[in-house]
């Protein structure tokens, strides 16, 4: 799906991002939309009034997913687009000491880079963190404004995701769980029962969708497994959470302990069922084995998407709390 902008049409196309009243009209080129999404291409290129007016209202985006969209599809064209700076592998496994909710600013002098560095990004595997999990636990994972920081990043992973889902960039859906798994990976932290973020995706996404399963698995793995077995009262929070999701926890339970019995049984562990992100993968436009290639080949798409939704995530925290 390469861009070539050699010999690309520099027709442009206006879209209106946002609600009627307060829209805003951004200019792009049309073959950069069309070359990643159906959707455009059908709009700008069929018998269409978007196609003879050359503009478009996405009345359900914000800007910012629009502009975090934009900046994802400079990725896709083989190289790093000239100017643009991403960061490097190692913004993955910041760690720092500082008590603040802006995941951007822990200081680079705390990084600790992998020992292990033939691990792509969303692969499972030793990655000799060193900061002990408990650190990690006391420092982040029960600090409120991370967690609130985090959730917020997973929030805005979410509306790009809805985004891909809805005008359909199937690319862009993997990409987004790959740029996940990978977060995850590096903090060995997998979401916890994140209600808010799950409440908000069945609104936004079919049940199928594979963001969702990304959490079914994390919840089925990571949450219920905790401090020993599900518990009722577990059972029932999944249940007031949505029927659904409950319903495909329960099925990915089931199967870890029927299969417990049997040699070839199913992992025990979130890092065995999801050694990297292709299990989660459409693979529409790059099979299994390109898309390998590109996780290890290409790791700024990923830490791109990551840096981008970091940034959302203290924008919005800062604007929440100046209201
Ligand atoms: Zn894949």
């Amino acid at each position: 799906m390469a861009l070539n902008f050699l010999t690309m049409d520099l027709d442009t196309v206006t879209v209106h991002v946002g609600k009627a009243d307060t829209s805003v009209d951004i200019t792009v080129y049309r073959d950069i939309l069309s070359a990643v999404s159906p959707y455009f291409r059908s709009a700008f290129e069929g018998p269409f009034v978007e196609a003879t007016d050359r503009s478009i209202s996405l009345t359900d985006v914000t800007e910012q997913t629009f502009r975090m969209f934009l900046q994802w599809t400079q990725t896709q064209n083989n190289q790093r687009p000239s100017g643009a700076t991403f960061p490097k592998h190692e913004i993955l496994i910041r760690r720092s000491t500082a008590k603040s909710a802006d995941i951007n600013a822990m200081s680079p002098t705390e990084l600790h880079p992998p020992r292990n560095t033939t691990l792509a990004l969303d692969e499972a595997g030793d990655r000799n963190l060193s900061i002990s999990n408990k650190d990690l636990v006391r420092l982040y994972f029960k600090n409120p404004e991370w967690v609130e920081g985090y959730r917020l990043s997973l929030l805005s992973f979410l509306r790009l995701y809805a985004f891909a889902d809805k005008y359909n960039v199937p690319q862009l859906r993997d990409d987004v769980l790959t740029a996940m798994v990978s977060q995850s990976m590096s903090w060995n932290g997998w979401p916890d029962l994140e209600q808010g973020v799950i409440e908000l995706a069945y609104a936004m996404l079919p049940s199928s969708s594979k963001f969702i399963r990304f959490f079914v698995l994390s919840t089925a793995y990571v949450w219920l497994s905790q401090d020993g077995n599900c518990s009722a009262t577990k059972l029932r929070i999944l249940r007031e959470l949505n029927e659904d999701f409950a319903f495909d926890v329960m099925v990915v339970q089931n199967q870890r302990l029927q299969h417990k019995r049997l040699p070839d049984r199913m992992p025990s562990r979130f890092e065995g069922a999801v050694p990297n992100a292709c299990i989660l993968h459409e693979h529409l436009v790059q099979d299994a084995e390109h898309c390998r290639k590109r996780v290890r080949d290409q790791p700024y798409i990923f830490t791109g998407l990551i840096e981008m939704c970091a940034q959302d995530a203290s924008t919005t925290a800062k604007e929440s709390e100046e209201e």
